[in-house]
């Protein structure tokens, strides 16, 4: 039976599939980390619904609340109305919230996916701003719609300006650790501030702090304060993808927790829905000035996704799991950085809290170089380079390609309004 569907899936299917080429599993139960093929045999999920599963897959707690919808007869799409299911979401979901985000909030549901809500976050930023560039990152990915592919790593968007995002392994600089990621900070300092640099007045600046397909890049948080600097300094509203690193992931609730920053505007998706699709931005309620009817979408109200979200956020929160996910995070990365010692192969180990990453190499090629200690956990450290590498080259019209050079000339840190440090609810 497994092969007969595997057979006409595959030959009926897109050339777009990726994982499901690689891997001929047909799963038909679920539970926890662990899946069940068809075949009887059993695997650990490490796909993990590409980050939806918070508590894995069908957690009693995500089961009974989709159960008590069904049994309760409630509309299950609505659109826009009020509900009591969409209610529990909305104030569960901003109990967690950083609370100088909570307490001056709006939200739009968006749907269904993560990509949406990006989009819904970019036309917000632009309407609220009356502008239209955008300042995104190398390896950025937001995903597969116009204009969150714009805004992702090979954005060809005139309006979008590509800076370069701190990482210590393939530091753009080939420095890495806190100077490599001062200097991405100083590079997007200049470029705002040369009024010959050719990039339109931006919008909204959009990054993720810890960058997941880009390769599992935690942003230092020193770099993510400098950001948040940079663009409350110039009235340009911070948008923060947490599509990946929300709910524990990270070891905070959310990703921007660990470094205090606060951003005018907060995508999620993914883990919010509790494994079902769901997507919203939360922003500041000053930039809630588009008009009625201008984000809208027949599937924003989806109130299964809701009601597993909800039961999702509250037993993350009550049960202080992002706490967990930091204590099992350092956990496995000594682990996996004591086997990186044993296998050349190993080029990085990185990552914050569960969100890990480790990247293979070929141990013949020099390494691509590394920096020292930053966010991420450097394990080998390779032969450094000092220009920018090919696969990361700033494609701007800008007149300081090289590096910056006057090291003496940090700006000091304004006092801003919107970075606060905040610590996780208490329960
Ligand atoms: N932003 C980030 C940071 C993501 O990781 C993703 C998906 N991997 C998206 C946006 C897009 O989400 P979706 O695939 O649900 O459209």
């Amino acid at each position: 039976e497994a092969a007969g569907i595997l057979r006409r899936q595959s030959a009926r299917e897109s050339a777009a599939r990726t994982y499901a080429r690689a891997l001929p599993i047909v799963p038909v139960r679920a539970r926890g980390m662990t899946i069940e093929g068809a075949d009887g045999r059993r695997y650990l999920d490490c796909l993990s619904g590409a980050g939806t599963l918070a508590l894995g897959h069908n957690h009693p707690v995500v089961l009974e609340s989709i159960r008590t919808v069904l049994d309760s007869g409630a509309p299950l799409h609505v659109l826009d109305l009020a509900t009591p299911v969409k209610d529990a979401f909305t104030t569960e979901l901003f109990r967690t919230l950083p609370p100088a985000l909570a307490d001056r909030a709006r939200i739009q549901f968006c749907g269904p996916a993560g990509t949406d809500a990006v989009e819904a976050a970019l036309k917000l930023a632009r309407t609220a701003t009356g502008r239209e560039g955008l300042l995104a990152f190398t390896g950025a990915y937001h995903g597969m719609t116009a204009g969150a592919l714009e805004a992702s790593g090979g954005a060809r968007d005139v309006r979008v300006a590509r800076l370069p995002y701190p990482q210590d392994y393939r530091c753009p600089f080939g420095i890495g650790g806190a100077r490599g990621a001062e200097l991405a900070a100083r590079w997007t300092e200049n470029l705002l501030d040369d009024t010959k640099s050719g990039v339109p007045a931006p919008a909204a600046m959009i990054l993720e702090p810890v960058q997941g397909e880009g390769g599992v890049l935690p942003a230092p948080d020193a770099w993510l304060r400098r950001m948040r600097e940079i663009t409350a300094a110039r009235g340009i509203p911070l948008i923060a993808d947490e599509v990946q690193t929300g709910v524990g992931r990270t070891g905070a609730f959310w990703a921007v927790e660990h470094s205090g920053i606060v951003p005018d505007i907060l995508v999620l998706s993914k883990a919010i829905g509790g494994s079902l699709p769901l997507a919203v931005v939360v922003y500041r309620d000053d930039l809630d000035v588009w008009p009625p009817g201008a984000h809208a979408g027949t599937f924003r109200g989806n109130q299964l996704a809701m009601a597993a979200g909800a039961a999702t956020l509250a037993y993350v929160r009550e049960n202080r799991l992002a706490d967990r996910a930091a204590v099992l995070g350092s956990r496995m990365l000594a682990g996996l950085r004591s086997l990186a010692a044993d296998h050349p192969c190993i080029g990085e180990v990185r990552g914050l809290g569960l969100m890990l990453g480790v990247e293979l190499v070929d141990p013949g090629e020099p390494g691509p170089g590394a920096g020292e200690s930053g966010a991420a956990a450097r394990v080998r450290p390779g032969p450094q380079q000092h220009a920018l590498p090919q696969q990361q080259a700033l494609p701007l019209p800008h007149p300081q390609h090289s590096l910056p050079q006057q090291r003496g000339h940090q700006k000091q840190p304004q006092p801003q309004p919107h970075t606060q440090s905040h610590d996780l609810p208490d329960t």
